[in-house]
């Protein structure tokens, strides 16, 4: 007789079977020794990292190390409890009260991660039954959100503000619902496109939506460090809720609401994941603090990113690279199949260059792709290996249609 454990690994394994068949296998590699931009792979070779999120170059340096190193020997490793218990340190408070100023916002609130943040938002400002209308290509934890929190999602076509307009106009009509709120990324993580946030607001403005933008991907790194509402020309004033991270341009860990000293204080009373969870280490927030810092102060190396991006999109144009529209550290190369896109980045791999390929269903089906991404800490040699390994691919496994590079 087998039992429930038995029958529950037979059908995992069933499952993961159908997974690998599918060529959609996913696994964790460990990198060693990452210095911002190249680490050592498993197998010991040094490999240049290009699919990183990492995207000024803080991830591996000193300083943020430095300010946790100081905060572990003077407090420890742990908070201790949630925030609101006996967790709130002064590293804590002190990161917000930095995030508030970096953002231009009246304060700022931790969260332990951007999936927390955006599942605290969404839950409690649009609970059970409200209607959330939300770009179909938004990332996947503002997805979640709006399943988790029992709203009514409504998609609208990517970054198609007539679209916004014309499904919340039916929402209203057919369903007596009106839409509450309209959920965005600033810069889509998987594109590197931003979104039309100008248009947007006024959309949901005229709906009398809140619009809320998480610009994990834009804060500290375009629009001069500012993210996607400066970028695009918006009015701050009209995203009254930003949603922000620090494991990506700031390259520590965590994430954060900035909005007015009412949201903020609502979000306190009111948001589940920030409530009933242990604060981060305050060593975590002493980091965090001082690369907020540092992308606040050193300019070049945003500069130095766009002239990467700059270089990378010349050469990959000429020799005709399927590129998307993108002028963010995020460069998609666009290739289709999940086969495909997992033999270009096998190539790649051979010639010392880790680009992860990102298959359904973190894109949708026939999107897979290799999500380039750069850090200001890459050269320009290592651009331009980028591009004669891409070439080589190119004529190795062409895209359908397209003469080999
Ligand atoms: C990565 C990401 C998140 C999740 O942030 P974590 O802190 O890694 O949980 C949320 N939103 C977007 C757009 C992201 O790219």
């Amino acid at each position: 007789m087998d039992g429930p454990a038995v029958e529950l690994d037979r059908r995992l394994t069933a499952a993961l079977d159908e997974r690998r068949r599918q060529g959609l296998w996913r696994r964790t590699r460990a990198l060693r020794d990452y210095d911002g931009a190249e680490a050592t792979a498993d197998d010991g070779r040094r490999v240049v990292v290009l699919c990183g999120n990492d995207y000024l170059g803080l991830a591996a340096d000193p300083r943020p190390a430095e300010a946790a190193a100081a905060s572990l020997r003077r407090g420890g490793a742990g908070a201790g409890a949630a925030h609101l218990v006996t967790g709130h340190r002064p590293e804590h408070a002190e990161l917000e009260e930095a995030l508030a100023a970096y953002t231009g916002r009246e304060a700022a609130l931790l969260f332990s991660t951007g999936y927390m943040a955006n599942l605290g938002v969404v839950s409690a400002l649009a609970g059970r039954g409200s209607v959330v209308a939300e770009d179909r290509l938004n990332h996947a934890s503002l997805i979640d959100a709006v399943r988790l929190a029992g709203a009514r999602g409504v998609r609208y076509r990517h970054a198609d503000v007539e679209d916004l307009a014309r499904r919340a106009g039916s929402a209203g009509e057919e369903r007596g619902r009106r839409v509450e709120m309209v959920l965005t990324d600033g810069v889509f993580s998987m594109d590197g496109d931003l979104a039309p946030l100008p248009r947007l607001a006024e959309a949901a403005e005229r709906i009398g939506a809140v619009l809320a933008v998480d610009d994990a991907h834009g804060l500290g790194v375009i629009g001069g460090g500012a993210g996607s509402v400066a970028a695009t020309g918006c009015d701050p004033a009209r995203v009254p809720v930003l949603v922000g991270t620090l494991g990506k341009g700031f390259g520590v860990f965590g994430a954060f609401v900035a909005g007015s000293r009412p949201l903020i204080d609502y979000l306190v009373q009111f948001a589940r994941t920030y409530i009933y969870t242990t604060a981060p280490p305050p060593a975590w927030a002493a980091a965090a603090t001082v690369a907020v810092r540092l992308a606040g102060e050193e300019a070049w190396r945003r500069e130095r990113l766009e002239s990467l991006v700059r270089r990378f999109r010349e050469g990959a144009s000429a020799s005709r690279l399927p590129l998307g529209d993108s002028q963010t550290p995020i460069q998609p190369v666009l290739l289709g199949s999940a086969e495909r896109a997992q033999a270009w980045s096998e190539w790649l791999e051979r010639a010392g260059l880790r680009v992860s390929a990102i298959r359904p269903p973190t894109v949708p089906e026939g999107g897979a792709r290799l999500r380039v991404s750069f850090t200001a800490l890459h050269t320009e040699e290592h651009v331009d290996r980028l591009l004669a390994a891409l070439d080589e691919a190119a004529a190795r496994f062409p895209v359908d249609g397209e003469p080999p590079g």
